[in-house]
């Protein structure tokens, strides 16, 4: 992706007043650009308050999910020493690999089709990294006051009203950032367990470490870095172009609409004074999260977050002129065109994603919730016992990947003349994995002439009938000539 997606002329009125974008100093040949504090102002308005709605419902759900409950057991909990993922009442193991790629892939395939569809929404309105930073924004102006007394305060040498202010602004942070860590490793380490033990520090070295690596990096992102993640570290911003076709939805300023920009009385009619609707206020710069102008055309580092659309509106409507100066638009609309919304690639996107889901559905569906694992002796290939009988060892390996215990029952299939020296029930409990040796005798005279024969090692539940699984194997009898 280019750093500048020129969807817009910018027009001379522009070219005079280009403000300088976070990535500008790169491109004029400076490796490292200082960065420049962003003093953002807060605005209300229609794509505000969606933003907020989505931030509040995964602010939630990431802070109370860890602590629901589920048949007795934490519903979801990444159990990694166990190396099990349980969720709802599914334990999940390593076997199940294919299902977690799956999940990914599906979950990669909705993001094409979204950001295809709606360009960044999911970093505008969902992204963890601009939620918290708006909480911690939020913070700021709580703790600092608006834009230009935040800007103030910085300048103003050190006082016992900077420390106060700076100092409870940091303590929020870091309590918020601590939060965080906390109900993160909530989904390793049970939550409940965890949560007296973070009050009395018995913390394990592991846990430790890292609740120390998500408080820092929370404060570090959300509370210094902010855009920096977004415009230097983030992947997705990189190549989420090549999803971008001239149909996605922007957020875009209408040139031809604003321009020429210029301030006037409100009763003035701008067709006398020669101007466009942009009365140049600078509200959606001060708003812009990323620090850009967006009257600039669109830039690489606009999140979407539409809250220059919603400080632009206020500011239509004080004029009294029509709404959407900035608005989400796609750039065949700019060029006076009719939008295309199902197109070859949103279309193509939708059916391999509805595809996969179903492929999903049907796997995880018709998935036992049992793993059997059947490993010869490699060390003997047959061994004679006194009684003249032929024996062959195997390792026997069985995850009950239920969350409920189960009682099983080992026994052999297309194995005329063979059998399992043992009583071959057991009980394993919810999630448990056991191995264990096994030794299969045979009489030599009614067994084949064969140097091995195919067998099946065949387990079942006995409770319920429906958790079954076969292996294959094989019976040496003799040395092969
Ligand atoms: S908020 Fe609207 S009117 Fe004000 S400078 Fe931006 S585009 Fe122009
Ligand atoms: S330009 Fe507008 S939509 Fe883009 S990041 Fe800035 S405020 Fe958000």
């Amino acid at each position: 992706m280019t750093d500048k997606i020129p969807t817009q002329d910018i027009t001379p009125v522009d070219a005079g007043k280009k403000r300088k974008s976070p990535t500008m100093n790169a491109e004029q040949g400076e490796l490292y650009a200082r960065r420049k504090n962003i003093y953002v102002k807060r605005v209300q308005g229609l794509f505000q308050k969606l933003r907020a709605a989505a931030s509040w419902v995964l602010l939630t759900g990431f802070f109370l999910a860890s602590l629901i409950t589920y048949e007795g057991r934490q519903a979801l909990l990444f159990d990694l020493p166990n190396r099990q993922f349980h969720f709802f009442g599914t334990t999940i193991f390593p076997h199940d690999f294919m299902l977690l790629a799956w999940l990914l892939i599906i979950l990669a395939f909705i993001l094409f089709f979204v950001t295809n569809f709606a360009g960044r929404v999911w970093c505008g309105y969902s992204c963890p990294q601009f939620v918290w930073t708006w909480i911690f924004i939020f913070v700021e102006e709580k703790t600092e006051g608006s834009p230009n007394q935040r800007k103030k305060l910085d300048k103003a040498p050190w006082s016992a009203n900077k420390l106060l202010r700076k100092g409870s602004k940091h303590l929020i942070w870091l309590l918020i950032a601590v939060a965080t860590g906390v109900a993160f490793l909530g989904y390793f380490s049970p939550i409940r367990e965890l949560l007296p033990r973070v009050f009395t520090l018995d913390l394990g070295p592991w846990e430790g470490f890292w609740l120390g690596f998500f408080i820092f990096f929370t404060y570090l992102f959300a509370g210094w870095l902010r855009e920096q993640v977004c415009i230097y570290m983030c992947p997705y911003a990189r190549f989420q172009a090549v999803m971008f076709d001239k149909d996605t939805l922007i957020v875009s300023y209408d040139t031809a609409r604003g321009e020429p920009r210029g301030s006037r009385k409100k009763s003035a009619d701008p067709k006398e004074l020669n101007l466009g609707a942009c009365i140049d206020c600078d509200l959606c710069v001060q708003v812009c999260p990323v620090g850009i102008d967006i009257r600039n055309g669109l830039q690489y580092e606009c999140i979407t977050c539409a809250a220059c659309i919603d400080a632009c509106d206020q500011v239509m409507d004080k004029m009294d002129y029509p709404r959407g100066l900035i608005r989400y638009t796609t750039e065949e609309e700019l060029a006076g065109r009719t939008t295309k919304f199902l197109r070859p690639r949103l279309i193509g996107y939708f059916i391999v994603l509805v595809a996969m889901a179903i492929a999903f559905v049907i796997a995880v569906s018709s998935r036992v919730p049992l793993e059997l694992e059947v490993l010869r002796d490699r060390n003997q290939l047959f061994r004679m016992t006194n009684t003249g009988q032929v024996e062959n060892s195997y390792l026997i390996r069985i995850a009950n990947m239920d969350q409920k215990p189960h009682t099983y029952e080992l026994s052999l299939r297309k194995a005329e003349g063979i059998k399992l020296d043992a009583v071959p029930v057991f009980s394993l409990a919810g999630g448990e994995v056991r191995q264990f040796p096994i030794q299969l005798l045979g009489n030599l005279e009614q067994l084949p002439q064969l140097p091995a024969v195919d067998i099946e090692v065949h387990l079942v539940s006995k409770d319920d009938p429906s958790i079954q699984r076969t292996r294959d194997s094989r019976f040496i009898i003799r040395q092969a000539r």
